[in-house]
């Protein structure tokens, strides 16, 4: 690990992007905790700007830039909740943001970047194609901002921790969602600082669970993509990873993989029981709980991530339909 990320650059970040971000509620769970035994809390974070957390470390990066950084501006490749968050923050600090991506990607996910602002560049037909073009851009003195493995990002992302531990300070379990890592990353730094008793557990999805396949090698590896209910949670974690590799073993207690099936329950619940809209990626902690999958949760605050998903997909699983996206690739 280079230089480590500390609860410092978490109160730093808090500081630097106050302005930027909403502080989200965490509310109590009486079915949850009926069904489980335990607790439990929900960290409302699909209520943030932008529909995720993400907007928490693009806008810590944004803000963190040098003046003449700022002056040429930041390119990425996300096309989902990273690149919204981006565009997002960008736009907000007055930087030039330039979001490429392959021909591939629908146009719903176009639009979503296009309407927070950002240009969007369509490059090929993959996501290499895309990367040369951020390479060129680079070259040109931008700078690329990626989604988790880069010291901001994380700050940014760690301080959903400083006010879960605020609104929950009695917490002995937190729930997150796992996919590159940088959001457990940054919420396990500042839990284990604060209180090493607290049990930090990363949740990912069966189909495609890249850190939890690193983990288990000891080094970061490739696993393949799959379609999942939570696709924001997809994608590898860089074979060169500088952080989140390193933190996650350092940090989190257990990891979890849940199956479609529970995801689409989670889903379910969160509508019907909770009330509240969340993508797959974002209810993967309520569909453990509901699965049994977390042992004495206790005082346990789930973080739910994210609200970004097809409304008509949400429509047909709330309604009881079987979607079953694994068909689909
Ligand atoms: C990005 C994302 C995650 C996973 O975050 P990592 O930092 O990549 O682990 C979880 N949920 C949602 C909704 C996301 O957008």
């Amino acid at each position: 690990m280079s230089s480590e990320i500390t609860l410092q650059d978490s109160f730093a970040a808090r500081a630097r992007i106050a302005q930027s971000i909403r502080v989200t509620p965490t509310v109590s769970s009486d079915a949850l905790s009926k069904a489980t035994g335990g607790d439990i809390r929900l960290k409302l974070e699909q209520g943030q700007i932008t529909g995720s957390f993400k907007l928490r470390g693009a806008s810590n990066a944004v803000l963190s830039l040098s003046d003449a950084q700022r002056a040429k501006g930041v390119v990425g490749v996300s096309t989902g909740n990273h690149g919204r968050g981006l565009a997002y923050a960008a736009k907000q600090a007055g930087v030039r943001c330039i979001i490429c991506m392959s021909e591939l990607v629908p146009q719903n996910k176009v639009d979503g970047i296009k309407a927070q602002g950002a240009e969007v560049r369509i490059v090929g037909r993959s996501q290499d194609d895309a990367q040369v073009e951020v390479d060129m851009l680079v070259a040109d003195g931008m700078v690329m901002l990626p989604p988790f493995d880069h010291r901001d990002i994380i700050a940014g992302q760690s301080t959903v921790a400083l006010e879960m531990l605020e609104q929950s300070p009695d917490l002995e379990t937190v729930l997150v969602p796992l996919s590159g890592g940088g959001l457990i990353s940054g919420v396990g730094m500042v839990m284990k600082a604060v209180n090493p008793q607290v049990r930090v557990i990363g949740i990912s999805m069966e189909r495609g669970a890249a850190m939890y396949e690193s983990q288990k090698a000891g080094k970061p590896v490739l696993v393949e993509e799959l379609s999942t209910l939570a696709d924001s949670l997809g994608g590898g974690v860089g074979l060169d990873n500088q952080h989140t590799f390193a933190m996650t073993r350092a940090f989190v207690d257990d990891l979890i993989l849940v199956t479609e099936t529970e995801i689409a329950a989670a889903i379910r619940h969160a509508y019907w029981q909770e009330r509240q809209i969340i993508e797959g990626s974002g209810s993967v902690g309520i569909a453990a709980l509901l699965a049994g999958k977390i042992k004495d949760p206790g005082r346990c605050v789930a973080l739910i991530s994210g609200q970004n998903i097809d409304m008509q997909l949400h429509h047909r699983i709330i309604s009881g339909e079987d979607v079953d996206v694994t068909a689909e690739g």
